[in-house]
């Protein structure tokens, strides 16, 4: 984070509690963090803190957008505080590792739809799925493929004008 988490709340208005900015830091020490580690790392910082009130915060600072969360298939949701930059996301199929990657346009949508049905698109939500470097040399015993395949999940989030 580039920000003091103290200073990034107080600019949105935001009560400042020692809850908020140790979730706050939580997300920014560990990209790509579950709601779960969250809240082990808040109750390492600040002593006991309820699920719900870890939960309550980070859909907070998502609605705020201080805090960015993500929701992989077949994964609990995930929260980043790299926001605002459309960055999507390397998933692998075996170890469910996370990692950025740049927007390959630099802005959403990044994509156009084939036929957007009178829709206004304003985001292309992008995750490569694949096999990460490390499960890739475990499994040795498979062909050795030329490039790993990549699936576009997309899902078009529309907004309509009043
Ligand atoms: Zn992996
Ligand atoms: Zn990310």
């Amino acid at each position: 984070m580039h920000a003091d988490p103290a200073q990034l709340l107080r600019q949105r208005g935001i009560q400042v509690t020692a809850q908020r900015i140790a979730v706050l830091r939580a997300v920014s020490a560990r990209p790509h963090v579950t709601a779960d580690a969250v809240a082990d790392a808040v109750r390492a910082e600040i002593g006991a803190i309820s699920l719900q009130s870890v939960y309550d915060a980070l859909g907070m600072l998502v609605a705020e957008g201080l805090v960015r969360r993500i929701q992989p298939s077949g994964s609990a949701a995930l929260y980043e505080d790299r926001v605002g930059d459309n960055h999507h996301h390397l998933i692998c199929r075996s170890c469910g590792r996370v990692v950025d990657v740049d927007c390959a346009v630099g802005a959403a949508p990044c994509l156009e739809a084939v036929d957007d049905q009178g829709y206004e698109i304003d985001e292309a939500e992008v995750a490569y799925w694949g096999r990460c470097p490390g499960c890739q040399g475990k499994s040795r015993k498979r062909k050795p493929s030329t490039k790993q395949k990549q699936k576009h999940h997309h899902k078009q989030r529309s907004r309509q004008h009043g």
